[in-house]
């Protein structure tokens, strides 16, 4: 079974993507990889330690890949966390700053019940800002937020700083 470093070796940076000064990390070969894909969903399953998670919560869009398969392991729900107007029931919103104006990210309102043990998931932590409105939302539906886990976390960013949440677990950091 593939392991970390292999994981590694298989994320593709792209300079200037989207915009010039952002080496954005391409997680696409790790998906096109039975292997390395099954891997991935492992480590971070790994993340819940023993804990008997009720809902794998996966933002908005690159993290759903892996909330869900995350869930699958830990038999447990998969909730999404949405960019604002794409949920058609009642949500709860909660906006976040951008590097330029702000963003919108919304939960279903009834996606979670009180007390829950929730895992929330992304692909990549970089400021933190997408994760930590997303925790705003959990706490508003007044989940317990086990952990915070991503694929990759740009450690330059402080994003780590921006979650303030005591388990937050990455498996590459760079
Ligand atoms: P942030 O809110 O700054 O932590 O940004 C996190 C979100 O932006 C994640 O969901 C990533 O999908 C995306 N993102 C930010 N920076 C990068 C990067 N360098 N490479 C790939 N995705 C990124």
């Amino acid at each position: 079974m593939p392991n970390a470093a292999d994981l590694d070796a298989a994320i593709r940076d792209v300079p200037d993507f989207p915009k010039p000064g952002i080496l954005f990390k391409d997680i696409t070969p790790i998906l096109g990889d039975a292997q390395l894909f099954k891997s991935s969903l492992e480590l971070l399953a790994a993340t819940a330690g023993n804990t008997k998670i009720d809902k794998v919560v996966g933002i908005d869009a690159r993290g759903f890949i892996f909330a869900a398969g995350v869930a699958q392991i830990l038999n447990a729900g998969f909730v999404p966390v949405r960019k604002k107007g794409k949920l058609p029931w009642t949500t709860h919103q909660m906006a976040y700053s951008l590097e330029y104006g702000e963003d919108i990210v919304e939960i279903h309102a009834d996606a979670i019940k009180p007390g829950e043990k929730i895992l929330l998931v992304d692909d990549l932590l970089a400021t933190g800002g997408t994760a930590a409105a997303s925790i705003k939302l959990l706490k508003a539906l007044e989940a317990d937020i086990i952990g915070v886990s991503f694929l990759i976390e740009l450690s330059s960013l402080n994003g780590r700083q921006a979650l303030d949440h005591p388990a937050t677990h990455s498996i590459l950091n760079y």
